[in-house]
């Protein structure tokens, strides 16, 4: 069974004016779907075929098989990254996640200022992630394709800095970007799931 492209969990345009349909359009039929195909291709007759996507991407990163990994983490990312943007997202956080983000960073506020400098301070393409350690929550940034599980961290939310995830619809303003995700789109019902699965599985 090949890898699929996963169902994007809202219409191309749901997260406008924020993010446009067209960005929607190329980022997640061109490019998740590239990566898709790619990862479909180097795959097919080899030792990863019929494995999960998740095994598949853990197995390619300890074997340093290159083009697999980063097909496959580009797989794993985008799906992650759709989860973690909502129509009716951004703000500040209740409940558990809101009680963390002020013991983490001091309020909403600097965690905001915090992971808009850790997005905007990351070189060239990559992720920005918000993290669970353990009982803490921490702000990591990864070139690439990379992912935090590979260093044993437990994403609960990311936003792609790659420029083909916000380009048309920022150009080269990328804190502009940030800052409407941190203001209007972070999915933080999709967040605290993440970290409920994390402390149930602890
Ligand atoms: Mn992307």
């Amino acid at each position: 069974m090949p890898i699929q492209l996963p169902d994007l969990p809202y219409a191309l345009d749901a997260l406008e004016p924020h993010l446009s349909a067209r960005t929607l359009e190329f980022h997640y039929r061109n490019h998740h779907q590239a990566y898709v195909d790619n990862l479909n291709a180097a795959i097919n007759d080899s030792c990863y075929a019929n494995e999960t996507l998740e095994h598949i991407l853990v197995s390619a990163f300890k074997k340093e098989d290159t083009n697999v990994f980063n097909n496959a983490a580009q797989v794993w990312n985008h799906a992650f990254q759709w989860q973690s943007l909502s129509p009716d997202g951004g703000g500040p956080p209740d409940g558990t996640l809101g009680k963390l983000i002020q013991q983490s960073f001091g309020g909403f506020d600097e965690f905001c200022s915090a992971f808009r400098d850790a997005a905007t301070s990351r070189f060239g393409s990559g992720w920005a992630w918000l993290v669970a350690d353990g009982a803490n929550l921490r702000i990591v940034t990864t070139a690439n394709a990379d992912n935090p599980v590979l260093a044993g961290l437990r994403p609960l939310m990311t936003l792609d800095l790659w420029e083909h995830a916000y380009y048309l619809d920022y150009q080269d303003r990328r804190g502009d970007y940030v800052d409407r995700f941190l203001a209007r789109l972070i999915n933080w019902r999709f967040a605290a799931a993440n970290f409920e699965a994390g402390r149930a599985a602890a």
